[in-house]
């Protein structure tokens, strides 16, 4: 059992101004797994005071970017020297499958460190331009103070998304985890600890969503970057609104996977699937809806049927299970509520729809497939966030699809499946959201923006895209005749 009765604030591990406790329980065995601080308004107060001191003042902005970089290379390695250590320890905080994990919730976020440090050494942060009347440096400078708040579904990864190209810009950062998972936050801070990163910098807070309000509301900090629910993010839109704070929302999802009449199931549903159920279904690309041509419908839904239900469920940690347990009884009870109402929507069960039997502890739900389901039904529009999927006929051609997909107030990822390239591309430039995948099984590069059209989100993480979330732009207009630096 992991315990730890200190805050990582402003870079040291200090005394919690309150005396609560967050408690993990592992979702496979639902025992406590560890221990961490509950953080108060007065901690988050602290941390930001720190952060502000560190980015007004201290040396952490005032270095090159690719002196900056040299930090994060260093955390990129640590996580990659820790992979199996490191998933183990976030399929234990909420259920991950740890063979997925290692590569999802672990190796990934390295990816993104080392990104973002080579983005360091080519990014132009200072741009001297001809403009219509001069020469204009137009300097990207860092955004200031950032409060980045993270869910428990993906938390290292998170982290990740937002710490490195906010570091690497040259902001200091107050880092809330979700509640469920801050034992994988902390043993990050201990890397940056190792690290050498300046004090002040960064600041572990962890905190449930009272508190986490506290930091969007603080004057002191510039920047809000979020990740979470859609009904969350609405409300910290509106509070950064009050204050023109810049913030940036990746929110939900609900994407569609299309499949064309000419798709070819052998080779695609391996590719589709462990995108459909990845993580067991708590992920916000997961394809969710599958959007079947009426004349294919029975081909596909008995294609899937027969794979949902092969699907291994089990001890997250047991390097062989596809679906592990929910985050928490909370999230088996939506779960569980959302497949009643399915079913009294008229939708029918093909697969799944109980709990596994054989297992008597954890918060499992069987891999699900619904099939009979039209777009407008509760489970074809709402996310569910767990092993559930929706197929959907279609008639009427690819036009039709694209019609269906984009029938949601969600659009953050989606999919087509097709033995013509032409076709799908034209279909993936149709489907409003903010990531597409044309006969692939790569949902994000992160060399390349990602984000969410409609109620998925405002703004784009990862790739250049990501960096310019932290960075604020000056235009200082250069005399005749003079060049900086030259
Ligand atoms: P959530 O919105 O309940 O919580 C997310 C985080 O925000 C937690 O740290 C929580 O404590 C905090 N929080 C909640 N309300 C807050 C408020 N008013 N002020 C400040 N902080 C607040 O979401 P969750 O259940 O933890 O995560 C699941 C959701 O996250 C799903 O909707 C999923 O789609 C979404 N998600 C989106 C992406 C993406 O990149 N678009 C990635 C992962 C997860």
């Amino acid at each position: 059992m992991k315990v730890y009765d200190r805050l990582f604030i402003g870079g040291e591990w200090v005394t919690p101004a309150g005396n609560g406790t967050i408690e993990v329980i592992n979702p496979t065995t639902e025992e406590v797994a560890g221990r961490v601080p509950d953080t108060t308004e007065a901690d988050v107060d602290r941390a930001v005071a720190a952060a502000r001191a560190a980015f007004d003042s201290g040396p952490w902005p005032r270095m090159a970017p690719a002196e900056r970089a040299e930090i994060l290379t260093k955390i990129s390695q640590a996580i990659q020297a820790d992979m199996q250590g490191l998933a183990e320890l976030i399929s234990t905080e909420m259920g991950s499958p740890v063979a997925w994990a290692t590569m999802g919730q672990v190796f990934a976020p390295s990816m993104v460190f080392d990104y973002y440090a080579g983005l360091a050494s080519t990014y132009a942060f200072d741009d001297v331009r001809q403009g219509l009347m001069g020469q204009v440096l137009v300097a990207n400078e860092p955004v200031g103070v950032v409060g980045a708040i993270a869910p428990w579904n993906v938390p290292l990864f998170i982290a990740a998304a937002k710490l490195a190209p906010a570091l690497v810009a040259g902001c200091t950062v107050v880092f809330k985890p979700a509640p469920e998972t801050p034992l994988d936050a902390f043993r990050l801070a201990e890397l940056f600890e190792e690290a050498g990163l300046p004090k002040g910098v960064l600041s572990v807070v962890p905190a449930g969503r009272e508190v986490g309000e506290h930091l969007v509301r603080h004057p002191d900090v510039d920047k809000i970057s979020f990740t979470g629910s859609t009904a969350a993010g609405k409300k910290i839109g509106g509070l950064c609104g009050e204050q023109l704070k810049r913030f940036s929302l990746e929110l939900g999802g609900k994407s569609a996977a299309i499949l064309l009449d000419d798709v070819n199931l052998e080779e695609a549903l391996p590719m589709l699937l462990p995108n459909a159920i990845m993580n067991n279904g708590e992920a916000c690309i997961a394809q969710t809806r599958i959007l079947a041509p009426r004349d294919r419908y029975q081909e596909v839904v008995e294609a899937l049927a027969e794979k949902v239900s092969a699907m291994k469920v089990g001890d997250a940690l047991d390097p062989t299970v596809e679906v592990g347990p929910l985050v928490a009884e909370r999230q088996r009870d939506r779960v569980e509520g959302y497949i009643k109402i399915g079913q009294e929507e008229g939708a029918k069960i093909a697969v799944g729809g109980g709990r596994p039997a054989g297992i008597d502890k954890g918060w499992f739900v069987e891999p699900t497939l619904f099939v009979d389901v039209e777009n407008n039904m509760r489970i074809a529009q709402e996310e569910i966030f767990g092993p559930v999927l929706a197929v959907i006929p279609y008639d009427g051609g690819d036009d039709k699809a694209v019609a269906v997909a984009n029938d949601s107030s969600y659009g953050l990822c989606g999919s087509v499946w097709t033995s013509d390239p032409d076709r799908g591309l034209k279909v993936a430039r149709g489907v409003r959201t903010g990531t597409y995948m044309l006969n692939s099984p790569i949902p994000i590069d992160f060399a390349t923006p990602f984000g969410g059209y409609k109620e998925s989100g405002i703004g784009r993480e990862f790739g250049p895209e990501g960096l310019e979330l932290f960075l604020e732009q000056k235009s200082i207009a250069l005399p005749a005749g003079y060049t900086p630096g030259a």
